[in-house]
This record gives structure tokens, sequence and C-alpha cells, in this order.
């Protein structure tokens, strides 16, 4: 009886698995996780389980961000506080002081690379946020990290978005063969391609007042991604737009929203 309950769910889980892998294969458009899939599992942003959970789900992508510390190293926090410290200001060892709800310490980018390549279906959508410590910082934060991701092997699984667009400029000069695309939305398309970028990904208030940009950065070559898309009608608007990427808190909703359109 044991055996056969251990069959039956075994049998439950492939199933699962295997129509999310096989469902997000035929999808035109690709779930990007936002900071991880964290919502519906109650975990936190940005943390190692969330991008692990983003994997177990079959997302396209897990999105994370990124700062670096007074003494150097690259840490993975949304804000530029984590429970209180400002991270530019702060040593790493004084950042470890703080734990997430789940017990995780702030993750190392080294850690986070390596947890995620154990999930190769799952692009490391990195976001490279501009240092509170000023310019000089933010270079040293690009610069940094196209070589940790070398070092780590996980060029070929890594893409990268920033607002900053000179960190942006620089990421697209350093790292050629990756995808870098730019969020902050103030550049047409053409701009974004101008500027050295392969995609952009913008707010969707950005393409609703752009009704173009869309049409117009495809015929360009370049990738579409939207953020940060949490309702069903959003969802089902980009959907038939077919723009490439979707990056949502909500990525299990999304799966489902894309299940019904096929
Ligand atoms: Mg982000």
């Amino acid at each position: 009886m044991k055996l056969q309950l251990k069959s039956l769910a075994l049998f439950a889980m492939l199933f699962i698995c295997s129509n999310v892998i096989m469902a997000q294969k035929n999808f035109t458009t690709k779930v990007i996780a936002h900071r991880g899939a964290w919502k519906a599992q109650h975990l936190p942003e940005n943390s190692l389980a969330s991008l692990r959970h983003a994997g177990e789900i079959g997302c396209y992508g897990s999105e994370f961000d990124i700062h670096i510390t007074k003494d150097d190293i690259i840490v993975v926090n949304h804000d530029n506080e984590y429970y209180g410290l400002t991270i530019a200001t702060s040593t790493y060892q004084e950042l470890l002081a703080k734990k997430h709800s789940n017990g995780e310490s702030i993750p190392t980018l080294e850690e986070y690379l390596k947890e995620g390549m154990k999930h190769k279906k799952t692009r490391l959508v990195c976001e490279i946020k501009t240092s509170t410590g000023g310019k000089e910082r933010t270079k040293k934060l690009v610069e940094m990290t196209v070589a940790i991701v070398k070092k780590a092997k996980a060029r070929k699984q890594v893409d990268y978005i920033t607002f900053d667009l000179e960190g942006g400029k620089l990421l697209a000069k350093l790292a050629p063969k990756n995808e870098v695309a730019y969020l902050t939305g103030d550049l047409t398309p053409a701009e974004a391609k101008a500027a050295g970028f392969n995609g952009i990904d913008y707010h969707y208030n950005v393409y609703v007042k752009n009704p173009g940009w869309i049409e117009e950065a495809k015929k360009l070559g370049l990738s579409v991604n939207v953020w940060t898309v949490n309702t069903e009608d959003i969802m089902q608007k980009f959907i038939q737009q077919k723009v490439d990427f979707i990056t949502t808190n909500e990525p299990e909703l999304l799966f489902s929203e894309l299940k019904a359109t096929l």
C-alpha cells in the first residue's frame, strides 16, 4: 500500500513537472519570476529559496538584484538597505548579522550563481542596481559582476538588465555575448539599440503610452520584456501582443493564463 502511494505521488509529481515544462516550450511569451518565485510560497524575495522555486516550477527566467558592499562584495537584495543596513556603506560581515525570515543570510553573487546553475533551464536575469556610493561604485559593480559570472562559468545562463544607462553601456561593452536590456523606459527602441542594448524591459505603462514600441523593437531585433505584471487582465493584454517575456510576482498565475491561450 505504502509503495503504491509512493508510486502514485511520484507519478503525480512527474506529470506536473512535465506539464509545466511542455507547456512552457509552447508559449511565445516566457515567464520571468520577479526576485525569484517567492510570493505564493511566502519565501523572502531574492533568496536562494525563491530562485530554487522558480527553477522547480519551470520559469524561463528568474530575476534578481545586485549591489556592491563597502568592502567590494556583491550581494543579492532589492533595496539599497538590507534590514536597516545601507549596503553601500556596510561591510559584508556587517550584513551577515541580519537573516532572512527563512534563516538564509544575504546571498553573494557567487552563491546565487551556484544555486542558479543547478537549474540549467532557468535563465538568471541579473539586475545591476545603481550604487548609492556614486558612479565609480556602479562601474566597479559592473566590472566585478562580469568577471564573477565568467569565473563561475555562468555566462551562457545569464542575462543583464539595468536602469543605469552608463552602467548598461559599459555592460554591453564588457559582455558583448550577453543579452543586456534597458529598464528605465525613457529611450525609444531605436535609441536603446543605438546605446548598445539588445532588449527593452519596460514598465507596462510605458508600452501603453507608446503603443508602437513593441512592434518597433521587434523589427529592430530587440527582445521585449514587460514588468511587473501581476494581474490576469494585464497579463492577457501583453500575451496577445506576443511580447517575449513577462516579469511577474505571480509566475503560477501567468502559467495558468498562458495555458488558457493554448
Ligand atoms: Mg529588479
